[in-house]
């Protein structure tokens, strides 16, 4: 995918633009971002460094990601001379509530563990993980920056799913556009919305039993499956340590914490 089509594009009746603020002429009520905010997590950030020229921190929020990307619509349906006239005539929004999901990142998952384990001794941590932690709201929901883009990784599927949309279009002689297309659509960010949440947060027990799994001695090698968007088979070894190290695993996280924010 090139970059000039992460931009998205609007032509006609169809915009896979993510635009903040919104775009004048769609019609729903809120930006993108806003459409998705959730409810019980949103006020939930971690420092996130930024390495310009004057480096700089700030609290980041979750992030919103579309199910069905801009990328591959942009590519695939809105660029595609063969199609575009009928894509063109379709009314359609990539912002559109149903193809919006907040999704957390490594760090937001990483902070609610630190912060938990802060307020107790490194002692009491093996006991407080089995019992008292507490799950965070946005347990079983992927990593946003976790297999996204990954070798046949999630832009991968969704590639996939819209060529074969593409096709259906070109077969049906450009009969499929206006509503039928826009059910299709739609269709497809179900599709992606239930493979994330149903099919990928919830292996091994979710991210809540994952995360203890990893500390388990011998650690389990799948435990950071439910936090990756990929299917079973794509999902990428972070090199993240799975090692308990004597029960302090406040150290433990702290090694996971750097891993994240120098990008391996
Ligand atoms: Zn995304
Ligand atoms: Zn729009």
């Amino acid at each position: 995918m090139s970059s000039e089509h992460e931009r998205g594009d609007k032509k006609g009746q169809f915009c896979s633009i993510p635009a903040k603020p919104k775009c004048g002429d769609c019609p729903h009520p809120k930006d993108y971002i806003e459409v998705c905010k959730p409810t019980g997590w949103f006020d939930h950030t971690f420092k996130r460094f930024v390495n310009a020229k004057d480096p700089f921190t700030f609290e980041k929020k979750f992030e919103a990601h579309h199910l069905v990307c801009v990328a591959p619509v942009t590519q695939i349906l809105l660029s595609n001379d063969g199609i575009n006239s009928v894509i063109e005539q379709t009314k359609w929004c990539i912002n559109n509530k149903d193809n919006m999901i907040a999704m957390p990142l490594w760090g937001h998952t990483v902070k609610w563990y630190c912060e938990v384990e802060e307020s107790i001794s490194v002692d009491e941590v093996a006991d407080v993980i089995n019992d008292a932690m507490k799950a965070p709201k946005f347990k079983n929901i992927p990593q946003h920056d976790y297999d996204h883009n990954c070798k046949e990784g999630y832009t991968w599927e969704v590639e996939v799913e819209v060529e074969k949309l593409a096709d259906k279009v070109k077969e049906q002689g450009h009969k499929l556009k206006g509503k039928a297309l826009e059910g299709k659509l739609n269709k497809l960010s179900s599709d992606f919305r239930s493979r994330l949440l149903d099919d990928r947060g919830t292996r091994k027990g979710g991210t809540h039993a994952a995360w203890k799994l990893a500390q388990k001695e011998p650690p389990d090698p799948d435990w950071c499956q439910p936090f990756s968007m990929a299917s079973d088979s794509k999902v990428s070894s972070k090199g993240f340590p799975v090692r308990v190290f004597n029960g302090q695993v406040a150290k433990w996280v702290n090694r996971i914490a750097k891993a994240i924010s120098s990008g391996v």
